[in-house]
């Protein structure tokens, strides 16, 4: 594989504060590049940016490099903590809420790639503020494909900026909560047309527990997800997702709409993997084997 062939993923790398209706965990690992970039590795060689604070540990590191995944472009400021969110899951794990957000590390953060970073031909720009991603995206030489995925806290807080960068990217993923947001559409079809005309080329909408959706000229197309009984913490359900279709353009070295259609069956078996445990055990103990065996089981679902 030619040394460009990377994926480059940036976006956030957390500790965790998480409440759900069946358990607690507390100051666990999470952050959307670190669950993104899990997801990824199962499938292509990935270089992480982000920062870390004094309280990061070297453990957490390791489980990282354990993947594979070159963290030589993540920094570290020992004169803060690491970013630090606290989420809550009401009304057995449909609605969740954010009780606490501390950016720390991540406030003025600017970054400055690798070189191995510089010379990605894939990047994901997981989920953190547009400006970091905008400087992120800015700093790569000449990426073929490049993937932006957001949240509500940005859509309420830096908007413009938000959608500035949607129309430098070639494909954007949202969650349906998120598309009617930004959409100020109540219906999910309305929705995506006014997002793909704000600039959003291709655009994925995930639908949690129903799967997700797939907006491209070429056509629509939707996969269902993966069936999960032992659901523990849907957190990061969304950065492996996108993670893993990241992973697999990358592996394929290819973003048609063929391969963007295995791509998102591949992610919806990638991200139900996640929710069955707290922050990234599930998805750091999974092989490809069992994400590959999960997507058969999606696509024998939906024939007839
Ligand atoms: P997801 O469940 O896929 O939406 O991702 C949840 C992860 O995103 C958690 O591990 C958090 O640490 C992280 N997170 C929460 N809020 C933000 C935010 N505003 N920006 C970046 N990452 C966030």
């Amino acid at each position: 594989m030619d040394k460009k062939d990377k994926l480059l993923i940036t976006g956030s790398i957390a500790y965790d504060s998480i409440e759900t209706p069946l358990a607690s965990e507390e100051y666990i690992l999470g952050g959307s590049a670190s669950y993104a970039s899990l997801s990824a590795s199962l499938f292509c060689p990935v270089v992480m940016d982000g920062i870390v604070g004094a309280d990061f540990k070297e453990s957490d590191l390791a489980r990282l490099k354990k993947h594979g995944i070159d963290t030589s472009g993540i920094k570290v400021d020992k004169t803060r903590n690491t970013m630090f969110w606290r989420g809550k899951y009401h009304e057995n794990f449909n609605t969740r809420e954010t009780q606490d957000i501390q950016l720390n590390v991540y406030e003025d953060y600017t970054p400055h790639l690798v070189d191995v970073a510089k010379e990605a031909r894939f990047v994901l720009l997981g989920n953190i503020s547009p400006m970091v991603q905008e400087a992120v995206l800015d700093s790569v030489s000449d990426p073929d494909f490049v993937i932006l995925d957001t949240m509500d806290l940005w859509i309420n807080t830096t908007n413009s900026q938000l959608k500035n960068l949607m129309g430098k990217v070639d494909l954007v993923i949202m969650n349906d909560s998120e598309a009617k947001l930004l959409s100020e559409e109540s219906n999910i079809m309305l929705a995506a047309d006014k997002i793909r005309a704000m600039g959003a080329k291709t655009l994925v909408i995930k639908l949690g527990e129903y799967g997700s959706m797939l907006f491209h000229d070429e056509g629509y197309f939707t996969t269902p997800a993966y069936p999960v009984r032992s659901l523990h913490d849907p957190t990061g359900a969304g950065d492996s997702f996108a993670g893993a279709l990241a992973g697999y353009i990358c592996a394929k070295s290819d973003s048609s709409f063929e391969t963007l259609k295995h791509g998102m069956v591949l992610s919806s078996a990638a991200a139900s993997i996640t929710v069955e445990s707290f922050s990234c055990r599930k998805l750091e103990e999974a092989g490809i084997e069992e994400v590959k065996r999960r997507a058969k089981f999606i696509l024998n679902s939906c024939k007839i």
